[in-house]
């Protein structure tokens, strides 16, 4: 039980400290990752406002140039050679440069070929400068180069004549493919995106696998709502609606300009390292668990293995002592009477004496025999006979009392008393109770003078000082039994010892 309780609050235990881990790490790689992302969106961020700055400051000194100096001739020649040599720049963001006249037309280009005959009037970016006099540079949303066949996005200010009427406009271009190039840098993953739109949800460049997006407006995407609630910038975990992947997305609003990028990486891809990790930490615990489960379990079936050998040695222990106990009950028992048997007299009569020798104490030895048994059998059968033996020897049985005292079977219809610390006075009383006791049994016994069953006994008491005394001992009883015989039976006779071995016998008649 206890080690199935300690197994469950490990399992437990464990479980509860690597998710607690793993949950850190969880959040952790998350942070890392949305650091990432706007730093991302920093770098894009910036590098489009340097860019349109850029642009936009030379539309700037265009303008004041054709406003001030005109565009006749010389002038006209001199502008679009300085054109020329912004353009040739390594950094520069440019495609081409234009300065149209009022009606569209194409004053000056830099354009190898360039094609005059081509009128941008109808675009809206001229449409708007011609009808606003503010000297805003304007972004238009990307469209298809009518020179390149690119797909570009353009910068225009309108400029004014001298009477201060509608000039023109001065237009710029940069290929969206500028930016794509500067996005290819950064590692998004696989299913990351990063993308540069146009507030109003057109897309500029959308860079992230296989989808050519450019112009297609993603206003109602849920980045765009969630950057409609939110401020300039923002970080947040989104499902992109065309593809259903779940995308951490940074965006930033390009100061000063109607622009948005944004980057997204794959969160699946962002925690690819770390499912790695935790799958890896998991198995290790469900095998380490697993083990320790198993060695929990063969330890339970091994243990309750020993136990219940152990209850059985235990219990075939106590079989086998009862067993025992009831072999040396048996051993010392008389099998019909139920009193101490020969060998139990003998073995106790031995030890009393060898204890008394020691002590200096005594032993008394009451030999009893029934009177003439062997008419009883004749006359009552030896079925009554052993029935009558049984009642004698309860009768005798009821006069010993201390614990050492012990009654026995001598052998046929013989008993003997054994009564340790006794002296003869003792011994006597007690004879002459047992023969009192079968008296008032009234046993009929057709063949006895008495006309019942009656017993005779022989007493004798020593204090011994030899080994040998226990013998001699019985030998006195037995020669006091004989003398109470001779006497008449139905007595107790004494044998008065002088010395051990010398005896003399007094007996005591009951009639
Ligand atoms: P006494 O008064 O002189 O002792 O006469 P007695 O007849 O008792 O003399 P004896 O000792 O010769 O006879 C003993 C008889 O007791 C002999 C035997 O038939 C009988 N006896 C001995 N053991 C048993 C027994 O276990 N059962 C029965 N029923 N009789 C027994
Ligand atoms: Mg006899
Ligand atoms: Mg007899």
């Amino acid at each position: 039980m206890a080690t199935i309780l300690i197994l469950f609050a490990l399992t437990f235990f464990s479980v509860l400290i690597e998710s607690w881990s793993r949950h850190t790490a969880y959040r952790s790689q998350l942070g890392q990752s949305r650091i990432a992302a706007e730093n991302v969106a920093q770098a894009a961020d910036e590098h489009v406002e340097g860019a349109m700055n850029t642009v936009a400051w030379l539309l700037d000194g265009i303008v004041e140039r054709v406003e001030t100096d005109g565009l006749d001739g010389e002038d006209r020649r001199r502008l679009r050679d300085y054109m020329k040599t912004r353009l040739g720049r390594k950094d520069s963001a440019l495609q081409g440069m234009y300065v149209h006249g009022p009606r569209g037309q194409l004053l000056i280009s830099t354009d190898p070929h360039p094609t005059w005959h081509v009128s941008n009037a109808d675009r809206a970016y001229f449409d708007y400068h011609r009808t606003h006099r503010d000297g805003e540079v304007r972004i238009g949303p990307p469209i298809v180069s009518r020179t390149s066949g690119e797909w570009i996005i353009t910068l225009s200010r309108r400029w004014n004549d001298k009477a201060g009427n509608f000039g023109g406009i001065v237009l710029a271009t940069i290929p969206v493919d500028y930016f794509e190039r500067y996005y290819r840098r950064f590692s998004v993953g696989p299913r990351g995106a990063m993308l540069l739109a146009m507030t109003d949800g057109t897309v500029v460049v959308g860079h992230h696998s296989g989808r050519d997006d450019v112009g297609q407006s993603v206003a109602s995407s849920p980045l765009f709502q969630f950057m409609r609630r939110s401020g300039p910038r923002g970080t947040v975990m989104l499902k992109t609606d065309f593809d259903g992947v779940e995308r951490l997305m940074s965006y930033r609003r390009v100061e000063g300009y109607p622009l948005v990028v944004t980057v997204a990486l794959a969160k699946e891809e962002i925690l690819a390292d770390w499912w790695t990790v935790t799958r890896q930490e998991f198995a290790a615990i469900v095998v380490m668990l697993g083990t320790l489960y198993a060695l929990g379990g063969w330890l339970l079936v091994h243990i309750r293995g020993k136990q219940r050998l152990e209850i059985r040695l235990r219990n075939a222990q106590a079989e086998l002592e009862a067993k025992n106990a009831t072999l040396d009950r048996l051993a010392r028992t008389d099998a019909l009477t139920g009193l101490a048997n020969r060998r139990c007299l003998d073995e106790c009569l031995a030890a009393e004496t060898a204890r008394a020798t020691r002590d200096g104490g005594r032993v008394a030895v009451i030999m009893i025999d029934v009177d003439h048994f062997k008419r009883y059998n004749d006359t009552y059968g030896h079925a009554a006979g052993d029935d009558c033996l049984r009642a004698v020897a309860a009768a005798i049985g009821t006069v010993v009392h201390r614990p050492a005292d012990l009654a026995a079977r001598f052998g046929g219809e013989e008993f003997a008393i054994l009564l340790p610390g006794t002296d003869v006075d003792g011994a006597l009383r007690v004879a002459e109770a047992a023969r009192a006791a079968v008296g008032t049994l009234a046993l009929p016994h057709t063949g006895n003078g008495a006309g019942i069953v009656t017993i005779s006994a022989g007493v004798a008491a020593i204090r011994p000082r030899e080994a040998d005394a226990a013998r001699s001992l019985v030998e006195a009883a037995d020669g006091a039994l004989y003398q109470a015989k001779e006497a008449g039976r139905n007595r107790v006779a004494a044998a008065r010892t002088q010395t051990q071995t010398q005896t003399q016998t007094q007996t005591q008649t009951q009639t």
